[in-house]
Order: structure tokens, then sequence, then C-alpha cells
């Protein structure tokens, strides 16, 4: 698998161009169709953009590291001039009349975009089996899920059409796919990255990060997207960083904590020894670990599922029909059109979300639930803070076990909704956390989900790209 690193020096020196990288990963994308990556692959687009980047490159004009790289990006944020989908009927005919601001500074960083992914329908799921144009296939083995929501963004990486992609995590559809494939994936801390043009899911939790074969190129992609943004007031004032600065410095003198509730039933023995034989060779490396505690974490799934839901079914109210997207051709009165459009439009998983949002925020039950579910969520983050006045960086599985089997979604979604039990707290504390491969289960990677605090990025990835060099 390629890194940004060397397309980069292979394009400085020469040996290669913009335009036959762009090739390469168009006839890998062709190649690889049956995995069902991809939703739309932008030909003649990535072409004429891989076109400018040369002639910038002749002129001396380069723009940096990512000028020339091609890049995937998942089907839920806005390209201008693009269809954008969200992997969704409802959505299938919709141009994007504006760019998302993250696709817009990857570009402005001289990006190549090569295509949109394959995603759960709306990001909803943990499987990328949802998506209106059918499953993504895992290619380390079919039977299995490729994670998700952001599957499509995954397997672009893992199967080599892309060094690198886009995805956003609302409660880890980043980490997990990143987890099921063997690659790095990051979800930022909240307000790092822009949301603007993002097609909104659960506003108070998505963020988009990047996916890589490495910590290093990781860090490259936030670097260029990250930052404050106009259009998205949730976005931090913060000054940008080098996230990438600390790759090397190692653990020695880190002291990671080690949540107990996370290590304990329900973990998979073989995906526990592999995390834990991890851990083992960071403490020699000079690392602490320290037992911490996260007492409400049992509560993180329930909480999460009663405010994405709520939000959800807020967002999602704009597909009616009208405005934008598909609009059923059997309607005569104006309720039909809405009542129609909605139930042709969605699939089944986005219309049951809808459903059980709706009823968390209705009048007799929002005390009950929605008020309760934020009443946990303030706990839980309590918890965290409390763990890091102790602790530089948490270390917690990222999956319960091996990749899903496909079809689960069908058979068994509540099976499904609980595998988020580790990924979910940190969408709804604002954490920022990584997922790298650390070993192996069942001849699958294992991945081990970094915890870091708030806006620690640079830290966080230093710790990840030590676990990359000790699980060489
Ligand atoms: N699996 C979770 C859900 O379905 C998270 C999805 C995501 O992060 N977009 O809500």
């Amino acid at each position: 698998m390629e890194t940004i690193k060397n397309l980069s020096a292979k394009l400085a020196s020469g040996e290669t161009s913009a335009v036959a990288l762009a090739q390469d990963s168009l006839a890998k994308i062709e190649a690889t169709k049956n995995l069902n990556a991809y939703i739309s692959v932008l030909n003649e687009r990535a072409l004429a953009k891989a076109a400018e980047s040369d002639k910038r490159r002749a002129e001396g004009k380069s723009l940096g590291v990512l000028d020339g790289i091609p890049v995937a990006v998942k089907d839920n944020m806005c390209l201008e001039g693009t269809r954008t989908t969200a992997a969704s009927k409802i959505l299938d005919n919709f141009v994007a009349p504006y760019t998302a601001t993250a696709i817009e500074k990857l570009e402005a960083a001289g990006a190549v975009i090569v295509g949109k992914t394959n995603m759960d329908e709306f990001a909803m799921g943990s499987s990328s089996e949802t998506s209106y144009y059918g499953p993504v296939k895992n290619p380390l083995d079919e039977t299995r899920v490729p994670g998700g929501s952001s599957g499509g963004s995954a397997v672009a990486v893992a199967s080599g059409t892309v060094a690198c992609a886009l995805g956003s995590d609302t409660g880890g559809s980043i980490r997990q796919p990143a987890a099921c494939t063997g690659v790095v994936g990051l979800k930022p801390t909240y307000g790092r990255v822009s949301r603007y043009g993002l097609l909104a899911y659960a506003s108070s939790l998505d963020q988009i990060g990047p996916f890589g074969t490495t910590v290093a190129d990781c860090a490259t992609l936030l670097n260029a997207i990250c930052g404050i943004d106009p259009h998205d007031n949730t976005t931090s004032t913060r000054e940008p960083e080098d996230f990438g600065a600390k790759l090397d410095a190692g653990v020695k003198g880190k002291v990671i904590g080690v949540p107990k509730e996370y290590f304990a039933d329900g973990l998979d023995p073989e995906c526990k020894a592999a995390i834990e034989n991890m851990l083992k060779k960071m403490e020699a490396e000079g690392a602490t670990l320290k037992e911490v505690s996260l007492p409400h974490i049992g509560f993180a799934v329930s909480s999460y599922y009663i405010i994405a839901t709520a939000e959800a079914s807020s967002n999602l109210s704009r597909y009616d029909g009208v405005r934008y997207g598909y609009r059923s051709k059997e309607a005569r009165k104006l309720f039909d059109l809405y009542a129609k459009s909605r139930s042709e439009g969605f699939g089944k998983e986005v219309q049951r979300r809808i459903l059980l949002g709706s009823y968390v925020l209705s009048a007799g039950f929002y005390d009950a639930y929605y008020v309760q579910a934020q009443k946990v969520r303030r706990l839980i983050t309590d918890d965290f803070n409390k763990a890091f006045e102790s602790v530089d960086v948490i270390a917690s599985p990222t999956m319960p076990g091996l990749p899903l089997k496909c079809g689960m979604n069908e058979s068994d979604p509540m099976a499904v909704y609980l595998s988020d039990i580790y990924t979910v707290s940190l969408n709804l504390s604002g954490l920022p956390g990584v997922s790298v491969p650390c070993g192996m289960a069942g001849g699958l990677p294992v991945g081990l989900q970094w915890i870091g605090k708030p806006f620690q990025e640079t830290d966080l990835l230093s710790v990840a790209a030590a676990t990359e060099k000790l699980a060489k």
C-alpha cells in the first residue's frame, strides 16, 4: 500500500506525475469494482485537476505535500457539480451546489479527488450494508463487513485505490471501518474540522476525519482540513499546528490509562490478547500503565442512540420531496407528497432512526429519554475528565471482536448497535480518537483505539505512531 509521503517524493523527483497517479488510481478503482467502495468515480474531473497540478509543479509553484495526491471522500460530503447521495435513494439525483469546507481545503492543497465513497445510508450504521447502492465488501474477508459507516473510504484505502481518504464519524464511523480493514482512522476533536457541507446526521456528534495507511498520513490530512470556518460556528478558534510534529517522540514517560470497564466481559479474548500484548510492549518502552475507571460507560450506547436519533429525526426533516432529492410520483395531496417521498426515498434503517428520534423528542417522552440521555452524556464526559487528571492518553479496543458477519444488520440490528460500545462515548464527549492496527486475531487485523484529551491530537498521534512502530 502506498503512502502520501512516498507518492509525494515520487512527484517531487519527477519519477511520476499527478496525471499518472490519477490514472493509476482510476484503473485500480475499476479493477476493484466488486468491493463496491465507490458510489461515483470522478474520472474526467480528477484527470483535469491532476493536469493542473502537473502544470503548477512544472512552473515551480507546487502547493506542497498533497499536491497531485489522489484522495477519496465519503459520499456525504458536498463537492460542487458532483452527485452527493449519502448512499440514499432520496438523494440519488442530488448534485451539490457547493463544496464542503474539508474538501475545499484538500483541493486548495492540490489533492485530486478521484471519487465519492460508499457508506451506510446517511452514515447510520456500523457495517456499510445499508447503502441504497448495495453493501461494501471487506477485501480481507468477504463474509465479514468492512465496518461502517465510512466503509467505502476505509476499503478505498485498504484495497490500494488511494493512499488516503476522508470519512465522517458520529459514533465510530471512521475508527470502526479502519479497524475492520487494517488501516489507520482518526476522529478529531469536535470542532477541529468544519462540518460545513457534510450532510448532517447528528450535528453535535458528527466530525470529519482522515483514513490512511500510516499515522503520518492521517496527520498530513488533518493538517490540511482543520481550522476555523465562518460557515461552521462550532469550529475551534485554535491556531493550526503540525499534528505530525511528535510522531517520533515514542512513549517513554507517558502514562496510559486502561479503563477497567473496557477490558471486561464482552471483549473477544483474542482481540483482548492482541491489545494487551501491545500495551506490554509499550510498558517495555518506558510507558506506565494505570488502571482508570469510567463508571458511566455502560450507559454510553443507550444515551448515544437517543441523542443521535433525536438529532437525526430533526436533521432529516429537510428531505421532504419538495426542495431537493427524490419526489414520489404517486402523491396527489401535499401530505402524501411528504409521506410517500420519504417512505419511498429512505431505507429501512433510516426510517427506524427517524421513528425512534421522533419518539424520544415527543412531548410525553422528552424528559424521560432525551433529557435523561443528555444528563448521562455529561456524566460520561466527567468520567473522562477525571481519568485524564492522572493519565496522558487512554487505551481501548476499537471493536468488541472481529468484524461482524455480513447480514447482521438485517437479522440482529441490536447486536450491531451494541458493537459501538467502545467508540460512541468519544463523540458524546467530543474527544479525539484514533484506531491503529496493533496485531491480529482470527487472521484479521485488530484495531487499538487511543483516546486523547480535547485538542491534543498531536500527542494522540504520537502514541499512535509508536503503536504502529511496535506492531511491525
Ligand atoms: N454506528 C453508529 C450509528 O449507526 C455510528 C455511525 C457513525 O459514526 N456515523 O449511529
